[in-house]
């Protein structure tokens, strides 16, 4: 897709979550999210079939979707492991103990306003509340991470998504343009090595296939019109696109940093 065109409908996704009152807005929520989960723009794994415009904004939103932080209000729609929020990486990804996280996760509560302990409005420090054994090695790491994001406004208003790469936190087409303008220079592909004779010609091949994207993803699949979620296997995360399994996915990032420690 034309990089203007993925900036705008980008543009159009923000309006869904932002101005879920406006009509067409709600006609495409009726349709395909749900109406009182304007988020779910950014998170629905599977979108079968619907209008073109609906298409035009769902393969859009990644601009977005890829740079979400939750801002804590007072009630119940970013969940604590599992989301960004506070700026920070989902806190889940810093354990490796996942057993663990989903006993926690299962014993208090999913949202972020399970930890807390309820507050006087005005307060802006947050007191959390105790969910293990502090001097366990997970319980101390979780108090740490904590501790760094104690200055949360704690407030009564909704919690809202805010979009990182703007200060102001609000979508602007300018910049979703040149986030991704600037993301497709640094992952230009190698394509002189693809018949290079050094490298395996199996390699050469998967890599002739990824540079011009004929890789059997599932949103390519999707576009052909066979219906199957695109989910990445490794890391469940939404969207099963050349670039995320080669270059964005957590795991495939600490293949290239192993790699790169190689060298
Ligand atoms: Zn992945």
């Amino acid at each position: 897709m034309n990089l203007h065109n993925l900036a705008l409908g980008s543009k159009l996704a923000w309006k869904m979550y932002k101005y879920p009152q406006k009509i067409w807005c709600k006609i495409l929520s009726r349709k395909y999210l749900d109406s009182t989960k304007p988020e779910r723009i950014f998170t629905l794994a599977n979108s079968k079939g619907g209008s073109p415009i609906w298409r035009f904004i769902w393969e859009s939103r990644r601009i977005i979707s890829e740079h979400l932080t939750w801002k804590i209000g007072n009630d119940k729609k970013a969940r604590f492991w599992r989301d960004s929020w506070n700026g920070d990486t989902p806190l889940a990804e810093a354990f490796d103990d996942q057993d663990w996280v989903n006993q926690v996760e299962a014993s208090v509560g999913p949202f972020v306003a399970d930890y807390m302990h309820q507050m006087p409005k005005s307060t802006t420090l947050i007191i959390w509340k105790k969910v293990g054994d502090w001097n366990q090695a997970n319980g101390k790491k979780l108090e740490e991470l904590l501790i760094n994001k104690k200055k949360i406004h704690y407030n009564c208003e909704e919690d809202s998504l805010i979009w990182c790469v703007a200060k102001s936190g609000m979508y602007k087409v300018q910049l979703g343009y040149e986030l991704q303008r600037h993301r497709e220079k640094d992952t230009k592909w190698p394509g002189a090595l693809c018949w290079n004779k050094s490298v395996l010609p199996k390699a050469g091949v998967f890599l002739w296939i990824a540079l011009h994207g004929r890789i059997l993803t599932g949103e390519r699949l999707k576009l052909s019109g066979i219906s199957c979620p695109s989910i990445c296997t490794l890391c469940k995360g939404d969207g099963e696109m050349t670039e995320h399994f080669l270059f964005w996915c957590p795991y495939a990032k600490q293949c290239w940093d192993w790699l790169l420690g190689c060298l």
